[in-house]
């Protein structure tokens, strides 16, 4: 039995309406995780149709990945629905996923990065950009393939972070070489949904809102499935994120008002879904 919600959520690109089915009984937090990117998504599209109204040109394609060289943060409850997703891949294709993901931790462990990125999965308090920003220029200065990456093509499309997700830009795609050196644009994102997403699950379990690295994910999900095993109402995990949703636009529209005007507001603090390089 499925219970459906009609959405509608005021973003600075324009008015989002959508319905949403949502299980009526107990779900575990993985459940939710489709919907919340399904929203962000949409939110997304507006944002994309006022640039393209404004002549601006997307310039991400697909077979261009020079972004999944970037650490890219997953919340716990991606981390859970990406371990489900894995584990109902062919035999086959998961053995190719797996070799792949070990190959990489080998190399940053080599590299001496490994740990840090533990330090970030498990911490016990929200970790401060100061502290995130050495360790994702460290990764970042490897220019490690995203262990998911096949071919240059994202081989977990579907299943792929709200993160990759929503970074697009209107730069030209050869700045996004090197995204140290290169001023680059990024399309604005009004609600990172890997952190909405990670506020609920912070909130659920009374614990600090985490961001774990992607090379990571499926050993972190696997260390704490028990806890992704619990289940609370859907109608409730849904308030809880559309709640946390308003807030972010709330900001969002903040930002914006006040970067337009002024120039007093905060650039790229509704921009940069990724760790900040
Ligand atoms: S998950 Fe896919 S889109 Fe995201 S960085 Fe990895 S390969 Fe790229």
């Amino acid at each position: 039995m499925v219970e459906r919600f009609e959405v509608a959520l005021n973003t600075p690109a324009g008015r989002l309406t959508t319905a949403i089915d949502v299980p009526t009984g107990l779900i575990p937090i993985t459940a939710i995780v489709p919907v919340t990117r399904r929203l962000g998504e949409e939110a997304g599209q507006l944002e994309v149709q006022q640039a393209i109204a404004a002549g601006q040109t997307i310039s991400c394609r697909m077979g261009c990945a020079a972004c999944c060289r970037m650490l890219v943060p997953l919340s716990a409850p991606e981390a859970f629905a990406l371990r489900e997703y894995v584990e109902q891949l062919p035999t086959d294709r998961r053995t190719q996923l797996l070799n792949r993901i070990s190959t990489t931790k080998d190399r940053l462990k080599r590299e001496g990065v490994w740990d840090r990125l533990n330090n970030v999965a498990e911490a016990s308090r929200p970790m401060p950009d100061d502290e995130l920003d050495p360790i994702n220029r460290a990764y970042y200065a490897l220019r490690i393939p995203c262990p998911y990456l096949e071919d240059e093509m994202c081989s977990i499309y579907e299943a792929r972070p709200a993160a990759c997700r929503e970074l697009l830009v209107t730069s030209p795609a050869e700045l996004c070489q090197d995204l140290v050196q290169n001023p680059v644009t990024p399309l604005p994102v009004s609600m990172r949904i890997g952190s909405i997403l990670g506020l609920v699950w912070g909130t659920l379990t009374s614990s600090p809102p985490r961001l774990i690295p992607l090379p990571m994910a499926l050993e972190w999900a696997e260390r704490h499935v028990e806890e992704s095993r619990q289940t609370w109402p859907g109608s409730s995990l849904l308030d809880q994120v559309l709640d946390n949703m308003w807030r972010f636009l709330s900001q969002a529209f903040t930002n914006r008002h006040e970067a337009r005007g002024e120039g007093q507001g905060v650039p790229g603090k509704d921009t940069d879904p990724r760790f900040h390089l």
